[in-house]
């Protein structure tokens, strides 16, 4: 298979629309936006990102995945995307099973595939993916206000807890291993939370480089601080259980991958807020509120979480990753 056999058989997938008339095979593509856009790029590299023998499917799902969760943390909706892959092979079972899982999620969110690039080497995805801006205008880091409430979607810390069961030095009961390693392996973006918390959120951010971290990059472009109840935080059963056999409360606040949103809202948001929850079905929890000063801190039975790091960083030499 050459080049341009793998775009046609395995990346033309998206169906054509008239607000983007030029697409795969043609030196660019046109795109109509009519009203301002989103645009977000994440690269995912084998080893860092995704463990080396993860599925395939996985990966392509992820990929797209970690990008709608940047468009669902703005309030925006997914329009178009580009797929930059670096492949050390052209094998077949790889991008038929690579090509389900990203077509997949694709779908779901009504977000096209309309042109990439793809170039032989060490196995590396990038994806830009391209959203609408909510009516309103979208959610930024640096809304939030001393009074506000600060809320979490879904659950903190399966997919840390995810990696710790890939790696074998977590045991849990095999549902609950199971629902951790999807959590790692295949996230779910907020991509809907997103839309329909725009209006109501002060400022918004996924959650992927950790709980503690990602809270903190809302405080520092806000100026703000803010007071979190660890008792309210939202755990799954496995991370529960977890906690329960002795593993340690950092975990979830500061483990990456869980693409839950952080937001911050004022308290008269609070009932809107809980419509939301329930017409999507997703459990949303108030964890904390915004101070002006003091810092972040995490109360856990009266005193302050002392945390030794708040999350994920790259260029540090501990970094954890698969
Ligand atoms: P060019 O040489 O003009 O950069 P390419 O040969 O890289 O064009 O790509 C040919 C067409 O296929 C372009 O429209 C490009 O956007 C699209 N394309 C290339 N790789 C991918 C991919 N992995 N997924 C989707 N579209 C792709
Ligand atoms: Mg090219």
């Amino acid at each position: 298979m050459n080049e341009f056999d793998i775009i046609e058989r395995y990346f033309r997938f998206s169906p054509p629309s008239a607000n983007a008339p030029v697409s795969i095979g043609d030196d660019a593509a046109i795109v109509d936006s009519r009203g301002p856009l989103a645009i977000t790029v994440d690269t995912l590299t084998a080893g860092v990102h995704f463990p080396e023998d993860a599925r395939p499917a996985d990966i392509g799902h992820k990929a797209l995945a970690v990008n709608l969760s940047d468009l669902a943390a703005m309030g925006a909706t997914p329009r178009w995307f580009t797929l930059a892959l670096t492949l050390p092979a052209s094998d077949p079972d790889w991008l038929a099973d690579f090509s389900s899982g990203l077509k997949a999620l694709a779908n779901r969110y009504g977000i096209r595939l309309i042109g990439g690039d793809t170039t032989r080497g060490p196995l590396s995805i990038t994806i830009q993916a391209i959203g609408s801006a909510p009516p309103g205008g979208a959610v930024l880091r640096a809304g939030a206000r001393p009074g506000d409430d600060i809320h979490v979607t879904g659950s903190l810390g399966d997919a840390a807890l995810g990696l710790r069961i890939h790696r074998g030095e977590a045991r849990l009961d095999p549902n609950l291993e199971r629902l951790c390693l999807e959590r790692l392996h295949a996230p779910e973006p907020r991509v809907r939370a997103g839309e329909a918390l725009a209006p109501l959120a002060s400022a918004m951010i996924d959650c992927s480089d950790g709980f503690a971290a990602d809270l903190g990059h809302v405080l520092s472009a806000s100026g703000v601080s803010a007071v979190v109840d660890f008792a309210a935080l939202p755990f799954s059963s496995a991370v529960r259980r977890w906690l329960d056999d002795g593993g340690e409360p950092a975990l979830p606040l500061t483990g990456g991958d869980d693409y839950e949103l952080i937001f911050t809202a004022p308290p008269s948001a609070r009932e809107a807020i809980a419509t939301v929850a329930e017409s999507l079905s997703l459990p949303v929890s108030r964890v904390g509120r915004i101070t002006p000063e003091g810092g972040l801190k995490i109360m856990a039975d009266g005193r302050p979480l002392v945390l030794q790091q708040r999350g994920h960083d790259h260029f540090r030499a501990d970094g954890e990753r698969p």
